[in-house]
């Protein structure tokens, strides 16, 4: 029987990153997909500078970034086009260093994740192979899939298998947990366009139109893509909103037929849900498959990539240095809370769109001296997990700093975790850990000045795991977590 160290079940953005995540630590994965190539259609069109950051670690920035567009932000609109909340994404380079948002289109994702994965010998993708059934053991987890074409059975094992095989996983089903439905369930079309040629007056920001008759989204996409939403009425089946009839008529404010093609027309239910359980002995799931949300913030293929970002240098911790029960019952704890303030905010937005205004976003909204309401991004801490909940700087998005004008400290820690230390930190068992000497960097003094502490430990994927204010602090914390370090 064959043997992986990871096998990661459905290859979708999720899957495509957590599995370039590790094979940076030069495991042996194997990733089954059921279906014979990506799905070729666009679906997520947004993305934030924390995922772009992911991006950065696996190395695909500098062929995607030519893919992508700087979103310029969203506005809600009322019945009568005034505006009634601006939610701005300013072109300044953020502490993750890139830019707020970003738009794209996500099979030029999928490309470019399948691309870099070439490049590691270890790494096997099976397409048309349907998983069916996981079997976790206490040291190992044996699969069985399908090869689509021949219908001939396979089975493997392997140390973890992740279910990154989206909203009706079969991996979510093998570890017989079920999704709590958290509020949000409505069912709208997605039309998107491609115009035949440049069209000025369409808008460069999303707008959410919050119309009671007619609730809708448009989004400016990369190149010439633009994609309009909208709620499906009561009383219309879905027959007759796919109609081009109806889609043109619903297009008229802004379009006319001679003017784009539709490349894709379809109706989705929004749903807001999330799993009881992301983890089942050796077995994980991450991505849609653990949780949903309707797109109104554009954050549920996010989600599923901050997922694989938490959960890859755990695996790869345990996988070097043998089972750890702690570091993996973590990985829920950690993103769950984070993923819910994403899903509650957006269902707050959804409702917001659906024209109840009287529904406050977020905590975040301020009038402008002409009086528009301005929302700013959320920026939700991890969970419970590592570190300490008292420690204010601990869970927090530790900022990518420049060593110099091509190198940056990110580079440094791709696969590690990293020490940082100010000058006056001065112990023995220091000399055991690789750390970098804030003195020599100007702005990481002032940084650490700035959080009140003279040393942090950063996890491999870019999260504080703590911070100290003295030799003793930082020794019990390099005691309980230096296994990152190495
Ligand atoms: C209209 C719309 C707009 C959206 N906009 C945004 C946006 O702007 N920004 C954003 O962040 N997100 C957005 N999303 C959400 C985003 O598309 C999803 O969250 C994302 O695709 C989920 O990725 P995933 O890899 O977890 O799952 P998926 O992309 O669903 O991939 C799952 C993979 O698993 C495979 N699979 C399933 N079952 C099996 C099996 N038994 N065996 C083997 N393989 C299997 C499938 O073939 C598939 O390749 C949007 C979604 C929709 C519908």
């Amino acid at each position: 029987m064959k043997e992986f160290d990871v096998t990661i079940v459905g290859l979708g953005p999720t899957g495509g990153t957590l599995a370039n995540l590790l094979a940076m630590h030069d495991f042996s994965i194997l990733i089954l997909d059921k279906e014979k190539s990506f799905y070729p259609l666009p679906r997520a069109v947004h993305f934030d500078d924390e995922i772009m950051r992911v991006f950065q670690t696996i190395g695909i920035t500098k062929d995607f970034l030519k893919h992508t567009i700087i979103n310029k932000g969203t506005k809600f609109v009322n019945s009568k086009n005034k505006v009634i909340l601006d939610w701005p994404r300013p072109k300044k380079i953020t502490d993750n260093g890139w830019y707020p948002s970003y738009r794209f289109h996500q099979p030029d994702l999928e490309k470019k994740l399948r691309k870099k994965l070439k490049n590691y010998t270890k790494v096997s993708i099976e397409q048309n192979s349907e998983v069916i059934k996981i079997k976790n053991s206490k040291n190992h987890v044996d699969i069985t899939y399908l090869n689509i074409n021949n219908h001939n059975e396979h089975l493997i094992r392997s140390n973890y298998v992740i279910g990154c095989d989206g909203a009706n996983s079969i991996t979510r089903k093998q570890m017989k947990t079920k999704m709590d439905n958290l509020g949000f369930t409505q069912k709208w079309a997605v039309v998107d366009l491609i115009l035949k040629k440049k069209k000025n007056n369409l808008p460069d920001r999303t707008i959410q139109y919050s119309n009671p008759k007619q609730p809708a989204t448009y989004c400016r996409n990369v190149g010439r893509r633009r994609r309009w939403e909208f709620a499906i009425k009561k009383n219309h089946s879905d027959k007759k909103v796919l109609s081009e009839n109806y889609i043109w008529n619903f297009l008229k404010p802004w379009l006319n037929k001679s003017e784009a093609i539709i490349e894709r027309k379809t109706i989705y239910t929004f749903e807001s849900a999330i799993a009881r359980k992301w983890r089942k002995g050796r077995v994980f799931i991450a991505g849609d498959a653990a949780h949903l949300m309707p797109p109104f913030m554009g954050q549920g293929m996010c989600a599923g990539i901050r997922d694989a970002s938490n959960l890859a240098w755990k695996i790869a911790n345990c996988i070097r240095n043998k089972f750890d029960e702690t570091l993996l019952n973590t990985y829920q704890s950690e993103r769950s809370l984070n993923v819910k303030e994403y899903i509650e905010t957006t269902m707050r937005m959804g409702e917001f769109v659906n024209a109840v205004e009287s529904i406050q976003i977020t905590d975040n909204i301020k009038s402008d001296n002409q009086g528009i309401k301005r929302m700013q991004s959320i920026k939700p801490k991890l969970g419970k997990g590592l570190g300490n909940l008292r420690d204010k700087n601990r869970g927090k998005i530790f900022p990518q700093f420049k060593l110099n004008k091509n190198i940056s400290l990110d580079d440094n820690f791709s696969k590690k975790g990293i020490l940082i230390l100010s000058s006056n930190i001065k112990t023995k068992a220091l000399k055991k850990y690789p750390f970098i000497n804030s003195k020599k960097f100007k702005k990481l003094s002032v940084y650490l000045k700035n959080i009140n502490s003279k040393a942090i430990i950063v996890r491999p994927d870019r999260f504080i795991l703590g911070s100290a204010k003295s030799n003793h602090k930082i020794n019990l914390l390099l005691k309980k977590y230096s296994e990152i370090l190495r």
